[in-house]
Protein backbone atom coordinates (compact mmCIF):
# COMPACT_ATOMS: atom_id res chain seq x y z
CA UNK A 1 0.00 0.00 0.00
CA UNK A 2 1.12 3.40 -0.97
CA UNK A 3 1.59 6.31 1.60
CA UNK A 4 -2.02 8.21 1.49
CA UNK A 5 -2.53 11.37 3.77
CA UNK A 6 -6.45 12.34 3.80
CA UNK A 7 -7.07 15.77 5.76
CA UNK A 8 -11.07 16.89 5.61
CA UNK A 9 -12.40 19.94 6.12
CA UNK A 10 -15.94 19.07 6.95
CA UNK A 11 -18.91 21.41 7.00
CA UNK A 12 -22.18 20.60 8.98
CA UNK A 13 -25.15 22.93 8.94
CA UNK A 14 -26.58 23.22 12.47
CA UNK A 15 -29.68 22.84 13.29
CA UNK A 16 -30.33 26.47 14.99
CA UNK A 17 -33.80 27.76 15.37
CA UNK A 18 -33.13 31.30 13.18
CA UNK A 19 -29.83 31.53 11.25
CA UNK A 20 -26.17 33.02 12.14
CA UNK A 21 -26.62 36.46 11.50
CA UNK A 22 -29.91 37.39 11.38
CA UNK A 23 -33.25 36.43 12.82
CA UNK A 24 -34.62 34.62 9.83
CA UNK A 25 -35.62 31.04 10.00
CA UNK A 26 -33.14 28.63 9.94
CA UNK A 27 -34.41 26.31 7.22
CA UNK A 28 -35.04 24.71 4.35
CA UNK A 29 -38.00 25.96 2.01
CA UNK A 30 -39.84 24.42 -0.82
CA UNK A 31 -40.46 28.44 -2.09
CA UNK A 32 -36.97 30.09 -2.93
CA UNK A 33 -35.86 33.45 -1.20
CA UNK A 34 -38.80 33.19 1.40
CA UNK A 35 -36.42 32.86 4.32
CA UNK A 36 -34.92 36.20 4.20
CA UNK A 37 -34.37 39.72 4.91
CA UNK A 38 -31.78 42.83 4.17
CA UNK A 39 -29.08 40.90 6.22
CA UNK A 40 -29.16 37.38 4.91
CA UNK A 41 -29.18 39.13 1.44
CA UNK A 42 -26.66 41.51 1.74
CA UNK A 43 -27.83 44.70 1.46
CA UNK A 44 -25.93 47.61 2.00
CA UNK A 45 -26.93 49.14 5.61
CA UNK A 46 -27.70 45.86 6.80
CA UNK A 47 -26.22 44.49 9.78
CA UNK A 48 -25.35 41.45 11.18
CA UNK A 49 -25.66 40.20 15.00
CA UNK A 50 -24.69 36.87 16.04
CA UNK A 51 -26.97 33.80 17.23
CA UNK A 52 -25.40 32.43 20.60
CA UNK A 53 -26.92 29.59 20.04
CA UNK A 54 -24.57 28.90 17.38
CA UNK A 55 -21.58 30.01 19.45
CA UNK A 56 -23.32 27.32 22.23
CA UNK A 57 -23.24 24.54 19.89
CA UNK A 58 -19.69 25.27 18.54
CA UNK A 59 -18.49 25.27 22.33
CA UNK A 60 -20.17 21.88 22.57
CA UNK A 61 -18.90 20.26 19.64
CA UNK A 62 -15.78 21.37 20.71
CA UNK A 63 -15.63 19.89 24.02
CA UNK A 64 -17.35 16.63 22.22
CA UNK A 65 -13.95 16.61 20.30
CA UNK A 66 -11.34 17.30 23.00
CA UNK A 67 -10.35 20.43 22.00
CA UNK A 68 -9.16 23.92 23.93
CA UNK A 69 -12.17 26.61 23.29
CA UNK A 70 -10.81 30.18 22.57
CA UNK A 71 -11.50 32.93 25.29
CA UNK A 72 -12.89 34.76 22.43
CA UNK A 73 -15.35 34.82 19.92
CA UNK A 74 -14.46 36.66 16.68
CA UNK A 75 -15.22 36.76 13.18
CA UNK A 76 -13.53 37.32 10.01
CA UNK A 77 -14.43 38.61 6.19
CA UNK A 78 -12.91 36.05 4.00
CA UNK A 79 -12.79 38.34 0.70
CA UNK A 80 -13.91 36.77 -2.51
CA UNK A 81 -15.98 37.11 -5.71
CA UNK A 82 -18.20 34.21 -6.70
CA UNK A 83 -22.47 34.69 -7.47
CA UNK A 84 -23.45 32.81 -4.34
CA UNK A 85 -21.87 35.48 -2.11
CA UNK A 86 -24.14 38.18 -2.56
CA UNK A 87 -21.61 40.41 0.12
CA UNK A 88 -18.53 39.72 -2.08
CA UNK A 89 -17.42 38.71 1.70
CA UNK A 90 -18.10 35.51 3.63
CA UNK A 91 -18.14 36.00 7.71
CA UNK A 92 -15.95 33.07 9.01
CA UNK A 93 -13.06 32.31 11.88
CA UNK A 94 -9.85 32.78 10.75
CA UNK A 95 -7.11 33.83 13.75
CA UNK A 96 -8.68 32.03 16.33
CA UNK A 97 -11.70 29.15 15.88
CA UNK A 98 -13.91 28.19 18.30
CA UNK A 99 -12.08 24.91 18.90
CA UNK A 100 -8.66 23.94 18.29
CA UNK A 101 -6.73 20.84 18.68
CA UNK A 102 -8.77 17.88 19.96
CA UNK A 103 -9.35 14.49 18.67
CA UNK A 104 -12.06 12.04 17.53
CA UNK A 105 -11.17 7.82 18.33
CA UNK A 106 -11.18 5.73 15.78
CA UNK A 107 -11.09 2.71 17.37
CA UNK A 108 -7.61 2.42 18.68
CA UNK A 109 -6.29 5.27 16.03
CA UNK A 110 -6.96 8.96 16.97
CA UNK A 111 -7.85 11.29 13.94
CA UNK A 112 -6.39 14.55 15.03
CA UNK A 113 -8.96 17.88 15.01
CA UNK A 114 -6.72 20.62 14.39
CA UNK A 115 -9.51 23.38 13.92
CA UNK A 116 -13.44 23.74 14.17
CA UNK A 117 -14.81 27.33 13.34
CA UNK A 118 -18.15 29.02 12.55
CA UNK A 119 -19.55 30.37 9.43
CA UNK A 120 -22.15 31.32 7.42
CA UNK A 121 -22.97 29.33 4.10
CA UNK A 122 -23.53 30.76 0.98
CA UNK A 123 -26.27 30.84 -0.75
CA UNK A 124 -27.72 28.18 -3.06
CA UNK A 125 -26.96 27.84 -6.49
CA UNK A 126 -29.12 26.45 -9.26
CA UNK A 127 -27.97 25.37 -12.38
CA UNK A 128 -30.96 24.97 -15.15
CA UNK A 129 -30.57 23.09 -17.37
CA UNK A 130 -27.51 21.00 -17.19
CA UNK A 131 -23.73 21.18 -14.61
CA UNK A 132 -22.36 23.76 -14.00
CA UNK A 133 -19.94 23.98 -17.25
CA UNK A 134 -22.90 23.49 -19.50
CA UNK A 135 -25.93 25.07 -17.72
CA UNK A 136 -27.94 27.34 -19.62
CA UNK A 137 -28.40 29.99 -16.71
CA UNK A 138 -28.02 29.52 -13.02
CA UNK A 139 -30.78 30.45 -10.45
CA UNK A 140 -29.87 31.58 -7.14
CA UNK A 141 -31.69 30.78 -3.73
CA UNK A 142 -31.18 32.76 -0.50
CA UNK A 143 -32.99 30.70 1.73
CA UNK A 144 -29.49 28.79 2.62
CA UNK A 145 -27.37 32.26 2.73
CA UNK A 146 -26.82 32.75 6.17
CA UNK A 147 -27.26 29.06 7.79
CA UNK A 148 -24.81 28.58 10.68
CA UNK A 149 -22.18 25.70 9.83
CA UNK A 150 -19.45 24.35 11.78
CA UNK A 151 -16.25 23.75 9.87
CA UNK A 152 -14.15 20.76 11.29
CA UNK A 153 -10.51 20.58 10.20
CA UNK A 154 -8.36 17.62 10.79
CA UNK A 155 -4.92 16.94 10.88
CA UNK A 156 -3.42 14.89 7.52
CA UNK A 157 -4.09 11.55 9.62
CA UNK A 158 -6.60 9.84 8.14
CA UNK A 159 -5.04 6.68 5.72
CA UNK A 160 -7.66 5.48 3.48
CA UNK A 161 -11.21 6.33 1.88
CA UNK A 162 -12.89 3.78 4.17
CA UNK A 163 -11.10 5.55 7.40
CA UNK A 164 -12.41 8.71 6.17
CA UNK A 165 -15.92 7.35 6.00
CA UNK A 166 -15.94 6.14 9.35
CA UNK A 167 -14.61 9.43 10.42
CA UNK A 168 -17.34 11.15 9.01
CA UNK A 169 -19.91 8.47 10.76
CA UNK A 170 -18.56 9.09 13.72
CA UNK A 171 -18.43 13.02 13.59
CA UNK A 172 -21.79 13.01 12.41
CA UNK A 173 -23.18 10.80 15.44
CA UNK A 174 -21.54 13.14 17.77
CA UNK A 175 -23.52 16.10 16.77
CA UNK A 176 -26.47 14.20 16.68
CA UNK A 177 -25.64 12.82 20.13
CA UNK A 178 -25.37 17.35 21.09
CA UNK A 179 -28.56 17.47 19.63
CA UNK A 180 -26.67 19.92 17.25
CA UNK A 181 -26.97 18.33 13.95
CA UNK A 182 -30.51 17.01 12.33
CA UNK A 183 -29.97 14.45 9.69
CA UNK A 184 -33.10 15.15 7.88
CA UNK A 185 -32.85 19.26 8.03
CA UNK A 186 -28.92 19.77 7.40
CA UNK A 187 -26.25 18.32 5.12
CA UNK A 188 -22.57 17.44 5.83
CA UNK A 189 -20.29 18.74 3.20
CA UNK A 190 -16.48 17.56 3.02
CA UNK A 191 -13.41 18.86 1.24
CA UNK A 192 -10.54 16.43 1.22
CA UNK A 193 -7.23 17.02 1.27
CA UNK A 194 -5.13 14.23 -0.20
CA UNK A 195 -1.24 13.80 -1.31
CA UNK A 196 0.56 10.15 -1.62
CA UNK A 197 3.83 9.36 -1.01
CA UNK A 198 4.63 12.59 0.27
CA UNK A 199 3.86 14.30 -3.41
CA UNK A 200 1.68 17.37 -3.16
CA UNK A 201 -1.56 17.74 -1.69
CA UNK A 202 -4.46 17.59 -4.02
CA UNK A 203 -7.74 19.27 -2.59
CA UNK A 204 -11.09 17.36 -3.65
CA UNK A 205 -14.14 20.16 -3.19
CA UNK A 206 -17.77 19.37 -3.34
CA UNK A 207 -18.47 16.28 -1.51
CA UNK A 208 -21.21 14.62 -0.26
CA UNK A 209 -22.57 13.10 2.67
CA UNK A 210 -20.19 9.58 3.66
CA UNK A 211 -20.39 7.73 0.67
CA UNK A 212 -19.54 10.38 -1.14
CA UNK A 213 -16.17 10.81 0.44
CA UNK A 214 -15.13 7.15 0.18
CA UNK A 215 -16.33 7.42 -3.57
CA UNK A 216 -14.48 10.74 -4.53
CA UNK A 217 -11.28 9.79 -2.65
CA UNK A 218 -11.42 6.35 -4.24
CA UNK A 219 -11.13 8.32 -7.76
CA UNK A 220 -8.60 10.62 -6.42
CA UNK A 221 -6.12 8.31 -5.51
CA UNK A 222 -7.10 6.20 -8.91
CA UNK A 223 -5.79 9.32 -10.57
CA UNK A 224 -2.81 9.76 -8.81
CA UNK A 225 -1.40 6.48 -9.02
CA UNK A 226 -1.76 6.83 -12.97
CA UNK A 227 0.33 10.01 -12.69
CA UNK A 228 2.64 8.29 -10.17
CA UNK A 229 2.86 5.51 -12.25
CA UNK A 230 3.94 6.94 -15.57
CA UNK A 231 6.39 9.04 -13.74
CA UNK A 232 4.44 12.13 -13.41
CA UNK A 233 3.87 14.71 -10.98
CA UNK A 234 0.41 15.25 -8.98
CA UNK A 235 0.53 19.18 -9.21
CA UNK A 236 -0.84 20.86 -6.17
CA UNK A 237 -4.04 22.04 -7.56
CA UNK A 238 -7.82 22.28 -6.38
CA UNK A 239 -10.53 19.84 -7.73
CA UNK A 240 -14.46 19.39 -7.98
CA UNK A 241 -16.00 16.04 -7.44
CA UNK A 242 -18.69 15.44 -9.82
CA UNK A 243 -21.29 12.69 -7.99
CA UNK A 244 -23.15 11.72 -10.97
CA UNK A 245 -20.22 11.05 -12.97
CA UNK A 246 -17.82 9.64 -10.35
CA UNK A 247 -14.37 12.23 -11.64
CA UNK A 248 -12.99 14.94 -9.99
CA UNK A 249 -12.00 18.08 -12.32
CA UNK A 250 -9.39 20.53 -12.09
CA UNK A 251 -11.03 23.90 -10.71
CA UNK A 252 -7.70 25.96 -10.17
CA UNK A 253 -4.49 25.37 -9.23
CA UNK A 254 -4.39 26.13 -4.97
CA UNK A 255 -4.75 29.26 -3.30
CA UNK A 256 -3.56 30.19 -0.12
CA UNK A 257 -5.46 31.56 2.30
CA UNK A 258 -3.47 34.39 2.96
CA UNK A 259 -4.57 35.85 -0.40
CA UNK A 260 -8.23 35.57 0.64
CA UNK A 261 -7.39 38.98 2.70
CA UNK A 262 -9.06 38.48 5.70
CA UNK A 263 -10.06 41.44 8.10
CA UNK A 264 -11.68 41.53 11.16
CA UNK A 265 -15.56 41.65 10.75
CA UNK A 266 -16.44 45.44 11.91
CA UNK A 267 -20.00 44.79 12.53
CA UNK A 268 -19.45 42.58 14.74
CA UNK A 269 -18.65 42.19 18.58
CA UNK A 270 -16.08 39.97 20.26
CA UNK A 271 -18.10 37.64 22.11
CA UNK A 272 -15.86 36.66 25.89
CA UNK A 273 -16.22 32.72 26.62
CA UNK A 274 -15.88 32.63 30.15
CA UNK A 275 -13.93 29.20 32.11
CA UNK A 276 -17.29 29.06 33.93
CA UNK A 277 -19.18 28.77 30.81
CA UNK A 278 -16.56 26.21 29.40
CA UNK A 279 -16.93 24.10 32.42
CA UNK A 280 -21.00 24.59 32.49
CA UNK A 281 -20.97 23.03 28.59
CA UNK A 282 -18.57 20.21 29.53
CA UNK A 283 -20.58 19.00 32.61
CA UNK A 284 -24.01 19.36 30.67
CA UNK A 285 -22.79 17.49 27.79
CA UNK A 286 -24.74 14.63 27.34
CA UNK A 287 -22.72 10.98 27.06
CA UNK A 288 -21.36 10.32 23.68
CA UNK A 289 -21.45 7.15 21.68
CA UNK A 290 -17.90 6.21 22.61
CA UNK A 291 -18.64 6.55 26.00
CA UNK A 292 -21.90 4.61 25.77
CA UNK A 293 -20.53 2.20 24.09
CA UNK A 294 -17.74 1.08 26.83
CA UNK A 295 -20.36 1.20 29.60
CA UNK A 296 -22.48 -1.19 27.10
CA UNK A 297 -19.75 -3.78 27.37
CA UNK A 298 -18.74 -3.23 30.71
CA UNK A 299 -22.84 -3.49 32.55
CA UNK A 300 -23.82 -5.84 29.80
CA UNK A 301 -21.42 -7.41 28.82
CA UNK A 302 -21.95 -8.11 25.03
CA UNK A 303 -20.31 -8.84 22.12
CA UNK A 304 -18.69 -5.30 20.79
CA UNK A 305 -20.34 -6.11 17.30
CA UNK A 306 -23.96 -5.05 19.28
CA UNK A 307 -22.66 -2.43 21.25
CA UNK A 308 -21.34 -0.68 18.09
CA UNK A 309 -24.83 -1.15 16.37
CA UNK A 310 -27.02 -0.29 19.57
CA UNK A 311 -25.14 3.36 19.72
CA UNK A 312 -25.78 4.22 16.33
CA UNK A 313 -29.35 5.65 17.41
CA UNK A 314 -29.44 7.44 20.66
CA UNK A 315 -33.11 7.00 21.10
CA UNK A 316 -33.02 2.85 20.37
CA UNK A 317 -29.91 3.01 22.69
CA UNK A 318 -31.75 4.29 25.48
CA UNK A 319 -34.82 1.82 24.30
CA UNK A 320 -32.02 -0.62 24.20
CA UNK A 321 -31.40 -0.52 28.31
CA UNK A 322 -35.17 -0.03 29.67
CA UNK A 323 -35.79 -3.14 27.88
CA UNK A 324 -32.31 -4.81 28.75
CA UNK A 325 -33.46 -4.33 33.29
CA UNK A 326 -36.99 -6.42 31.83
CA UNK A 327 -35.66 -8.92 29.88
CA UNK A 328 -32.16 -9.05 30.12
CA UNK A 329 -29.52 -7.47 28.17
CA UNK A 330 -28.87 -10.56 26.63
CA UNK A 331 -32.01 -10.66 24.40
CA UNK A 332 -32.21 -7.14 24.47
CA UNK A 333 -29.11 -6.55 22.30
CA UNK A 334 -29.63 -9.08 20.32
CA UNK A 335 -32.85 -8.03 18.99
CA UNK A 336 -32.56 -4.02 19.05
CA UNK A 337 -29.60 -4.46 17.15
CA UNK A 338 -31.03 -7.52 15.22
CA UNK A 339 -34.85 -7.78 13.78
CA UNK A 340 -35.55 -4.09 15.29
CA UNK A 341 -32.88 -2.10 13.61
CA UNK A 342 -33.36 -3.74 10.55
CA UNK A 343 -36.94 -2.93 10.35
CA UNK A 344 -36.16 0.41 10.93
CA UNK A 345 -33.26 0.27 8.31
CA UNK A 346 -35.92 -0.84 5.96
CA UNK A 347 -38.11 1.55 6.23
CA UNK A 348 -35.37 4.01 7.04
CA UNK A 349 -36.37 5.60 10.39
CA UNK A 350 -34.49 6.30 13.59
CA UNK A 351 -35.78 4.78 16.58
CA UNK A 352 -38.03 8.07 17.82
CA UNK A 353 -39.70 8.47 14.08
CA UNK A 354 -41.06 5.11 14.06
CA UNK A 355 -43.65 3.68 16.28
CA UNK A 356 -42.38 1.40 18.32
CA UNK A 357 -42.45 1.72 21.91
CA UNK A 358 -40.71 -0.04 24.75
CA UNK A 359 -43.90 -1.79 26.46
CA UNK A 360 -44.77 -3.09 22.69
CA UNK A 361 -41.10 -4.63 21.90
CA UNK A 362 -40.80 -5.80 26.05
CA UNK A 363 -44.61 -7.68 25.30
CA UNK A 364 -43.41 -9.48 22.05
CA UNK A 365 -39.57 -10.64 23.74
CA UNK A 366 -41.24 -11.27 26.75
CA UNK A 367 -43.67 -13.64 24.63
CA UNK A 368 -40.75 -15.11 22.64
CA UNK A 369 -39.26 -15.94 25.56
CA UNK A 370 -41.88 -17.92 26.98
CA UNK A 371 -42.03 -19.87 24.56
CA UNK A 372 -45.49 -18.36 23.02
CA UNK A 373 -43.68 -16.80 20.19
CA UNK A 374 -41.28 -18.29 17.70
CA UNK A 375 -37.90 -16.22 16.48
CA UNK A 376 -40.16 -15.78 12.93
CA UNK A 377 -43.31 -14.81 14.96
CA UNK A 378 -41.49 -12.47 16.64
CA UNK A 379 -40.04 -10.79 14.29
CA UNK A 380 -42.84 -10.64 12.32
CA UNK A 381 -44.81 -8.41 15.01
CA UNK A 382 -42.09 -6.18 15.20
CA UNK A 383 -42.44 -5.86 11.59
CA UNK A 384 -46.44 -5.35 11.39
CA UNK A 385 -45.65 -2.98 14.68
CA UNK A 386 -43.67 -0.38 12.31
CA UNK A 387 -45.98 -1.27 9.36
CA UNK A 388 -49.42 -0.61 10.33
CA UNK A 389 -48.57 0.62 14.32
CA UNK A 390 -50.93 -1.56 16.67
CA UNK A 391 -50.47 -3.34 19.90
CA UNK A 392 -48.46 -6.69 19.50
CA UNK A 393 -51.63 -8.64 20.99
CA UNK A 394 -53.99 -7.57 18.34
CA UNK A 395 -51.16 -8.32 16.19
CA UNK A 396 -50.63 -11.97 17.28
CA UNK A 397 -54.61 -12.82 17.27
CA UNK A 398 -54.94 -11.06 13.91
CA UNK A 399 -52.33 -12.70 12.28
CA UNK A 400 -52.52 -16.49 14.47
CA UNK A 401 -49.12 -15.92 15.49
CA UNK A 402 -49.12 -17.87 18.42
CA UNK A 403 -46.82 -20.68 18.45
CA UNK A 404 -49.15 -24.00 17.68
CA UNK A 405 -49.10 -26.69 20.44
CA UNK A 406 -46.40 -29.44 19.61
CA UNK A 407 -49.38 -31.54 19.74
CA UNK A 408 -50.90 -29.68 16.80
CA UNK A 409 -47.62 -29.27 14.95
CA UNK A 410 -46.86 -33.26 15.52
CA UNK A 411 -49.96 -33.63 13.66
CA UNK A 412 -48.97 -31.85 10.67
CA UNK A 413 -46.20 -33.58 10.63
CA UNK A 414 -47.58 -37.26 10.70
CA UNK A 415 -49.88 -35.21 7.60
CA UNK A 416 -47.10 -34.02 6.03
CA UNK A 417 -45.34 -37.76 6.35
CA UNK A 418 -48.60 -39.76 5.12
CA UNK A 419 -49.00 -37.04 2.21
CA UNK A 420 -45.47 -37.29 1.01
CA UNK A 421 -43.88 -40.68 0.74
CA UNK A 422 -41.90 -39.65 -2.41
CA UNK A 423 -40.58 -37.07 -0.04
CA UNK A 424 -39.88 -39.16 2.77
CA UNK A 425 -38.23 -42.46 -0.20
CA UNK A 426 -35.67 -39.35 -1.15
CA UNK A 427 -34.83 -38.78 1.78
CA UNK A 428 -33.92 -41.74 3.27
CA UNK A 429 -32.11 -42.04 0.35
CA UNK A 430 -29.85 -38.86 1.52
CA UNK A 431 -31.63 -36.03 -0.38
CA UNK A 432 -31.47 -33.33 1.62
CA UNK A 433 -33.70 -31.13 0.01
CA UNK A 434 -36.50 -33.18 0.93
CA UNK A 435 -36.26 -32.55 4.45
CA UNK A 436 -36.57 -28.79 3.59
CA UNK A 437 -39.72 -29.70 0.82
CA UNK A 438 -41.61 -31.41 4.34
CA UNK A 439 -40.76 -28.66 6.09
CA UNK A 440 -42.42 -26.13 4.56
CA UNK A 441 -45.64 -28.84 3.70
CA UNK A 442 -45.77 -28.78 7.92
CA UNK A 443 -45.31 -25.10 7.73
CA UNK A 444 -48.30 -24.56 5.28
CA UNK A 445 -50.66 -26.51 7.37
CA UNK A 446 -49.45 -24.42 10.35
CA UNK A 447 -50.46 -21.23 8.65
CA UNK A 448 -47.26 -20.31 9.22
CA UNK A 449 -47.60 -20.38 13.06
CA UNK A 450 -45.26 -23.18 13.71
CA UNK A 451 -41.54 -22.58 14.58
CA UNK A 452 -39.38 -24.00 11.74
CA UNK A 453 -36.72 -24.95 13.89
CA UNK A 454 -38.78 -27.42 15.57
CA UNK A 455 -40.64 -28.85 12.51
CA UNK A 456 -37.17 -29.64 11.39
CA UNK A 457 -36.57 -31.27 14.40
CA UNK A 458 -39.52 -33.26 14.87
CA UNK A 459 -39.23 -34.14 11.25
CA UNK A 460 -36.10 -35.65 11.55
CA UNK A 461 -36.95 -37.49 15.10
CA UNK A 462 -39.92 -38.83 12.88
CA UNK A 463 -38.19 -40.13 10.01
P1 LIG B 1 -4.74 25.59 4.03
O1 LIG B 1 -4.30 26.76 4.82
O2 LIG B 1 -4.10 25.47 2.72
O3 LIG B 1 -6.24 25.43 3.98
P2 LIG B 1 -4.52 23.83 6.28
O4 LIG B 1 -3.30 23.75 7.08
O5 LIG B 1 -5.69 24.59 6.83
O6 LIG B 1 -4.16 24.33 4.83
O7 LIG B 1 -4.96 22.36 5.98
C1 LIG B 1 -6.06 22.08 5.18
C2 LIG B 1 -6.29 20.59 5.16
O8 LIG B 1 -5.25 19.95 4.44
C3 LIG B 1 -6.31 19.95 6.52
O9 LIG B 1 -7.43 19.07 6.62
C4 LIG B 1 -5.03 19.18 6.59
O10 LIG B 1 -5.13 18.02 7.37
C5 LIG B 1 -4.81 18.81 5.16
N1 LIG B 1 -3.39 18.54 4.84
C6 LIG B 1 -2.30 19.20 5.24
N2 LIG B 1 -1.17 18.64 4.75
C7 LIG B 1 -1.57 17.56 4.02
C8 LIG B 1 -0.89 16.56 3.27
N3 LIG B 1 0.43 16.53 3.15
N4 LIG B 1 -1.63 15.61 2.67
C9 LIG B 1 -2.97 15.61 2.77
N5 LIG B 1 -3.64 16.53 3.46
C10 LIG B 1 -2.98 17.50 4.08
ZN1 LIG C 1 -32.06 36.99 7.22
MG1 LIG D 1 -8.10 25.69 5.16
Amino acid sequence: MPEIKIGLETHVQLDTETKLFCGCPNEQAEEPNVNTCPTCLGHPGSKPRTNEAVIDAGIQAGLALDCEIAEKVVFSRKTYFYPDMNKNFQITQYEEPVASDGSLALGEKQIGIKRAHIEEDPAKLEHQGGKMESAEYTLVDYNRAGTPLLEIVTEPDIETPEEAREFLQRLIRIMEYLGIYDRDEGSVRSDANISMEGGNRVEVKNITGTRGIQKALEHEIERQEKLVNRGEEVKRETRNYDSEDEVTRSLRTKEEEQEYGYIFEPDLVKINVSEEEVEEAQDSLPELPEEKRHRFLEDYSIEEELADSLVTDPELADAFEESAEIIGGDLAASWFSGPIKKTLNYHELTYSESPLSGEWIVEVLEKLDSGVLSDRAAEKVIREMVEEPREPENIIEEEGLEKAESSEVEQYVEGAVEENPEAVLDYESGEEDALNFLVGQVMEKSGGSADPKEVRELLEDRL
